[in-house]
């Protein structure tokens, strides 16, 4: 017997012991989750978070979204953005980060889709692992990829907060994009890299799996996050799936 899987999420934010202002935005909503980081002087990347939040929101609630549904949402986001910046001086090379996990239609089924663009990022726990499905498009991840520096002396790196790709930029860079089928019992962190500079991976892991409820997780992640230096608004959404999936799915994804 399968019943459908419930969904549970919560968010939680913190300013940090160090920024005077929050410019991280999120939402979590149906089946849509999404995590932004702003970037700009006088407040505008919180401006810049808010518009990206704000303008994907326009998707949750809408059934039989697909994929290239998220991408065109971003764009429309990076145009929003820009149109802002144009029309307040102060607003100017504002720019965000923005990560998040949607419930997609591929072929006739359920899937989870995955985007980011920035240095914000998903991480997904199955089975105990805890796995990061968005790449980071920042010059210290290009570092680590080519074995410069190591992931630890990305996280104290100088050059830590620049990022490659972002919002508010005229080309928009490419968005990338995941899909893959759901698993029974999985569990999705979306998060601001105020929380991955504080904490390490075996550590976000087991907060994440210590709890059933995901307001419990998401406040003790940022608790610790803050604790551990609060250096970068920090800002989660965690997500978790409970219960069986449908039969069709769970047979693919698990053989019994
Ligand atoms: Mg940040």
């Amino acid at each position: 017997m399968s019943t459908t899987p419930t969904l549970v999420a919560a968010m939680a934010t913190d300013v940090g012991r160090v920024r005077e202002h929050n410019e991280d935005s999120a939402m979590a909503e149906g089946t849509l989750f999404v995590v932004a980081d702003g970037m700009g002087g006088h407040q505008a990347g919180e401006v810049a978070s808010q518009i990206a939040v704000e303008t994907l929101r326009q998707l949750s609630g809408r059934s039989g979204l697909r994929p290239r549904d998220l991408v065109e949402q971003v764009k429309a986001a990076n145009r929003a953005i820009l149109t802002s910046a144009a029309q307040h001086p102060e607003q100017t090379g504002m720019a965000t980060t923005l990560s998040g996990l949607a419930a997609v239609m591929v072929e006739g089924s359920e899937h989870w889709a995955v985007f980011n663009i920035g240095d914000s990022r998903v991480y997904r726990l199955v089975d105990g692992q805890l796995a990061q499905v968005s790449v980071d498009h920042s010059e210290v991840a290009d570092l680590v990829r080519i074995g410069a520096i190591t992931e630890d002396e990305a996280k104290v790196h100088p050059a830590r907060n620049l990022v490659t790709r972002c919002l508010g930029r005229d080309p928009l860079e490419p968005v990338d994009t995941w899909v893959f089928r759901p698993q029974p019992g999985e569990r999705f962190l979306v998060c601001s890299d105020g929380l991955t500079n504080e904490l390490d991976v075996p550590e976000i892991a087991e907060v994440l799996a210590a709890d059933d409820d995901p307001q419990v997780v998401a406040d003790t992640l940022v608790a610790r996050a803050v604790r551990a230096g609060g250096r970068d608004n920090v800002t989660v959404v965690v997500v978790f799936v409970q219960g069986d999936l449908p039969a069709e799915v769970g047979e693919q994804a698990v053989p019994r």
